[in-house]
Parts: structure tokens; C-alpha cells; sequence
């Protein structure tokens, strides 16, 4: 494939087990009664717990090691997967690595402080700076990274979910395996359904199946903000990375980002994701996260319903498992 030769001349450190396994979902799709169901597993990427953020960092690491850093330093919020899965990579590399967490959510607990993805993040090694809004995090931000110079290092810095070009390359390469996937088991999807937030997940993916001219369609929920303002997130991070494979800009359709599964704001619980937790759990055993996927997965469950994805003769719809799972157990209550 002509792609696979776009995305594979620019370096990358291998950190994630891969290619992560598809999967059918026949109960939950016979439940619905919606189209055939599949599951993308990149909550198995394998490093720390897995999660989107390895297929980013194998790419961001690379670069930032070409550029001689010996520090990372990124910002996502307390429960941040991104940061976790950062830590992991830095570790793993020889790195060090600065976790700069605002506080986006209304939450001050023992457990959403102190458990689930932080706890990974202090025994990962990395230093923890829980910090009260986006502007403390800046000023810390630019604080850590004075202070590695200052030491005679340099740091690199990866803004929110790791989200640049660099780091969408890890979903080109991800659209490219699971293609490959399909086409070796006869599967034609129509969708993929992705929680959507900084938006270079979707982006790389969006970015790799245009480059494959493929027919399949990426639809993201918004789990963030609007869909509006995540759908401009993509449309500029999929310019930037079609240009850095020497690709033109992917055509207006290709960018789909779906509203109304957020509730009352980003990591808040929804009814429809405590039921899509429960839906996946007890008929597929398959655990989602509270923050990202599980949203994602009260979109699809409400889509495959409703009849807006075909029924059970129609193509499959595969649904990308983000990874978050570790946040399950800083939302106990
Ligand atoms: C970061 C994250 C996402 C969103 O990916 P973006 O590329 O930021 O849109 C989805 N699911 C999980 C579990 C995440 O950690």
C-alpha cells in the first residue's frame, strides 16, 4: 500500500503491542438490533494499560529524542489517560518525564486525586503537579521546562492528548493495520464510532483512510466540548497531517463529529454512559471508561437503535475502544 510507505519513512520508537486485536460484539449488536458490531481493541496497546496515546507517543517520543531532549513534560487533567500512557513511554525510554494537571473537572476526592490513572502516574515515576486552572498550568509548564535547561537538559514539551501531526501519524498507521485487518477477513465496515476530544485520534485515522481512498467513514462523539469546536480540531489536525504525508487536504465529508452524548461537561456522568458501561460489561464483558469511551459507546448504543447505522443484513460498524479504563476506579462513586 502506497499509504503504509507515506507513514512508515518517518522514525518511530515501537512501545505498543500490536496490531491490537478486532473483535465481534454479537450480543451487544443482537440487543440493539442494529447493524453487526466490532471492536477496535486499543485499550490493549499494551503499555501501562494501553490506550490511544501509545500509538501518539511512539511518534512524538521519536521526534522528541531526535531533538535531544531528555525531559517530557505534558498537561492533560487529574484523571488524564495521556499522562499516564506519557509516563509509561518516558519510562520506558529512559526519559524523564513532568505531568502538569489542571483541574477540568469539579472534583477534589481522595479518590479522583489519588486513584485510578494518578496512582499509575507516581508509580510510572513521573512528578505529579495537580494545578488549579489552564493558566497555573502554563506558568508551571514554562517553570519545569526553565528548570531542565537550567540542569544542563532539555525538555519537550506534548500539548493535551499528544494531539500534533507527529502524534496523529499513530492513527495513520492505526487506519492502515485495521484495514489490513478487514481486508484479510472479508469485513467491509462502514464506520468506525471513536470518542472524540483533542481530536488527533480521528484526525490520523481520517487522514490514513484518505490516503487509502477507502470508503470507510470516521464518526466521532464529541466527549469534550462541542461538536463544532472538536470538529475544527480535526479538520486542522487532519490538514496538518495529510500535508506531512505529502497528501491533499481530505474532502469536507470525511469529517463527522456527533453531539448530544457529552451531558453537562467533559469526565461529568450520563445516564447513557452508565448504561453503555453496563451494556458492554454484562454482554461482552468488556470494560469502558466513564470519561471517553463510554460516551462514545452511549452514541453508538443510541445510533444502532434509532436505525441511523442499518440493521443486522447491512455492513459492520466498527467502534474504536479508546482505552480509560484505569479512570473506573477514580469514578467508584
Ligand atoms: C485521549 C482519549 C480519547 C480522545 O482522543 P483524542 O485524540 O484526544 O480525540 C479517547 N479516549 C480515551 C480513553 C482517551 O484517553
Amino acid at each position: 500500500m502506497a499509504a503504509r510507505f507515506d507513514v512508515e519513512r518517518f522514525p518511530r520508537v515501537s512501545l505498543g503491542h500490536g496490531p491490537t486485536p478486532l473483535e465481534e460484539m454479537p450480543r451487544l449488536a443482537a440487543h440493539l438490533g442494529g447493524p453487526p458490531l466490532l471492536v477496535k481493541r486499543d485499550d490493549c496497546t499494551g503499555l501501562a494499560l494501553g490506550g490511544n496515546k501509545v500509538r501518539k507517543l511512539e511518534y512524538l517520543l521519536a521526534e522528541a529524542r531526535a531533538d535531544g531532549a531528555d525531559t517530557v513534560i505534558t498537561v492533560g487533567g487529574v484523571q488524564s489517560n495521556h499522562a499516564r500512557q506519557t509516563a509509561a513511554a518516558a519510562a520506558r525510554i529512559g526519559l524523564r518525564c513532568e505531568l502538569v494537571l489542571p483541574r477540568m473537572v469539579e472534583r477534589y476526592d481522595a479518590l479522583y486525586e489519588e486513584n485510578g490513572n494518578v496512582l499509575l502516574d507516581r508509580l510510572l515515576g513521573a512528578g505529579v503537579h495537580v494545578v488549579q486552572d489552564a493558566e497555573a498550568a502554563t506558568a508551571k509548564v514554562l517553570e519545569l521546562g526553565a528548570a531542565a535547561e537550567a540542569a544542563g537538559g532539555k525538555a519537550a514539551f506534548l500539548p493535551a492528548g499528544g494531539s500534533t501531526a507527529t502524534g496523529a501519524l499513530g492513527y495513520v498507521r492505526a487506519a492502515i493495520e485495521l484495514t489490513e485487518q478487514c481486508e484479510s477477513r472479508g469485513l467491509a465496515p462502514s464506520r468506525i464510532v471513536l470518542a472524540a476530544s483533542t481530536g488527533g485520534t480521528q484526525a490520523g485515522l481520517v487522514s490514513g483512510l484518505a490516503a487509502l481512498e477507502s470508503a470507510i467513514r470516521v464518526l466521532g462523539i464529541a466527549v469534550y466540548d462541542t461538536p463544532e469546536a472538536t470538529a475544527q480540531r480535526v479538520r486542522d489536525l487532519a490538514d496538518a497531517t495529510s500535508g506531512r504525508l505529502g497528501r491533499s487536504r481530505v474532502a469536507g465529508d470525511r469529517i463527522d463529529v456527533r453531539g448530544g452524548y457529552l451531558g453537562d461537561g467533559y469526565g461529568i456522568p450520563t445516564e447513557g454512559m452508565r448504561e453503555a458501561l453496563d451494556l458492554a460489561a454484562r454482554l461482552e464483558g468488556l470494560l469502558l471508561d466513564p470519561v471517553y469511551s463510554g460516551k462514545a459507546m452511549a452514541g453508538l448504543v443510541d445510533l444502532a437503535r434509532s436505525g441511523s447505522l442499518g440493521g443486522r443484513n447491512d455492513a459492520p460498524v466498527v467502534f474504536l475502544h479508546t482505552g480509560g479504563t484505569p479512570a473506573l476506579f477514580a469514578y467508584g462513586s
